[in-house]
């Protein structure tokens, strides 16, 4: 985030939870939907009466479009494929230091103006930064939308700085790290477990970089990471609200489509070798609680399942099965039955009652991504149990699961859970504008989520049964678990805090 101190707005926090994942849907299964949260229908059918077009400007930027007329405002959005995934050992954190820097100015705009401008259109701004992309947004009056056009694509195009400039906000870089990695136990533990997850895939790093790569950081560091990486061809706006499509792709054309068509540099494949064995980590630190993570290595959704005549198949024809995306899905499924709504597993067995194991579990089932993903479980131990009852009764349920199957209802109670958050994320243009970004970023096509609620409603009980007995064993486990020491002198004790992973 560009922002030294984050904004503790009701819009900025429910971004804040949107934006935890690295694809938006199975972030429901760690933000479980509350009783009364479910929109009216006819809201969501009006949002969705006008499909998304998408538009490849003559430069190969790509040009998302999604009109929505119930409101006289706008989001502009503008999705870079480039995140710490692209990044190199001794640079760490360029990415995320590079959105810091977009907002200090371009050939004809002075450092801070671009925000000064933006608060004078009526609009709200922020930007983001993950693992796999890198992400600018502004909401304004429908009206302004050009005058943000105009500046958002000078600064994609021109972004200049002096270095003076660089040498203040790489300092508040490592302050976000301090109050975000470094003062917390439990994202420190996350960032050691990630890098003993991964060994040849960048996804070792964490975003916001190690420390002593931000301390060596250059301004030329930046510099050659925006111009190798913010290419037209690698950038998507995407544009929802009280707009006409053809005026936006007009606009678009002319602000966007005249930055020069650059090559993409080749990316390199850095394959996950396979893991052959438990690893665990153990991680002092001062906390009040212990903790426990365990990351599964899982298989990832290969986007071109969504895709017609995709792998080679014939034009209208669906795409071949493929059984690792199957199995993909049915995890996510899993995760939901564990830990998709209030009230599921997770909570009912581990969290109530006298004997009570944790103070909180939960699961989440990576999905899709750039980089190999992971299935976490994780757990709070109550008072007077250890981490590792927490690790054995997190798998017990997983074992529960292999073993006894899994009822059609709580099957069909989930899935119903899953259809009643998709309708209210589309409620707002800024969540509709998100799902269109982060579905071209990873490879989606544009009518993904319609697609994908197919597939996941297909999803049957023995296929849940099935990979809950297949990626569970102990040799594609990693396990970190935190060992608290008293709080320091002259430091207050924080609590716990969800781990770091992507910035804004
Ligand atoms: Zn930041």
């Amino acid at each position: 985030m560009k922002h030294p101190k984050p904004r503790h707005t009701a819009f900025g926090a429910v971004l804040a939870l949107a934006f935890a994942a690295p694809w938006t849907w199975p972030a429901f299964a760690q933000t479980p939907v509350l009783p009364g949260a479910v929109p009216v229908a006819s809201d969501a059918s009006a949002s969705a009466a006008v499909a998304a077009q998408q538009f490849t400007l003559s430069n190969g930027m790509t040009l998302i479009v999604q009109p929505d007329r119930r409101a006289p405002t706008a989001v502009q959005m503008v999705w870079v494929r480039v995140g710490s995934l692209d990044e190199v050992d001794g640079t760490s954190g360029v990415a995320h230091a590079l959105e810091h820097m977009m907002f200090k100015g371009s050939k004809t705009v002075k450092p801070g103006e671009f925000s000064r401008r933006i608060a004078a259109l009526g609009g709200q701004e922020n930007a983001f930064t993950t693992r796999d992309y890198t992400g600018y947004y502004q909401q304004i009056p429908a009206t302004r939308l050009e005058d943000a056009m105009k500046l958002e694509s000078d600064r994609f195009a021109n972004n200049q700085w002096p270095d003076l400039e660089f040498q203040r906000e790489i300092e508040v870089v490592k302050e976000e790290r301090r109050m975000r990695t470094e003062d917390q136990p439990r994202a420190l533990l996350g960032e050691q477990q990630n890098a003993a997850v991964f060994n040849a895939s960048p996804y070792h790093r964490p975003v916001v970089g190690w420390m002593s790569d931000l301390d060596a950081m250059t301004p030329d560091d930046v510099r050659d990471f925006h111009r190798r990486w913010y290419v037209p061809a690698n950038a998507a706006i995407v544009v929802a609200g009280d707009v006409d499509v053809a005026k936006v792709r007009a606009m678009a054309e002319t602000y966007y489509g005249r930055i020069p068509a650059r090559a993409l540099p080749v990316r390199k494949p850095r394959i996950e070798p396979e893991q052959r064995g438990i690893r665990r980590i153990e991680f002092k630190a001062p906390a009040e609680q212990s903790y426990v993570s365990l990351a599964f290595r899982v298989p990832q959704f290969n986007p071109d399942v969504l895709r017609p005549a995709a792998a080679g198949g014939a034009a209208g024809t669906m795409p071949a099965a493929s059984p690792q995306s199957d199995d993909a899905l049915a995890l996510v499924v899993l995760s939901a039955l564990l830990d998709g709504y209030t009230g599921a597993r997770l909570e009912r067995h581990l969290t109530q009652g006298p004997d009570r194991v944790a103070d909180s579990a939960g699961s989440y089932a990576g999905f899709i991504g750039r980089g190999p993903q992971l299935f976490m479980l994780e757990g709070v131990p109550a008072t007077g149990k250890t981490p590792e009852a927490v690790e054995a009764a997190l798998r017990a349920e997983i074992a529960r699961v292999a073993r006894d199957g899994v009822e059609a209802a709580e099957l069909a109670r989930v899935k119903t859970q899953w259809v009643a958050s998709e309708t209210y994320k589309r409620d707002s243009v800024m969540a509709q504008a998100r799902e269109l970004g982060s579905n071209w970023v990873q490879g989606l096509p544009l009518d993904a989520d319609a697609r994908l609620i197919e597939r996941l409603q297909a999803v049957t009980p023995a296929q849940v049964q099935a990979v809950a007995g297949k990626y569970f064993g102990d040799d594609q486990l990693t396990v970190a678990t935190l060992r608290p020491l008293p709080p320091e002198k002259n430091r207050r004790a924080r609590g716990f805090a969800a781990p770091a992973g992507d910035l804004r």
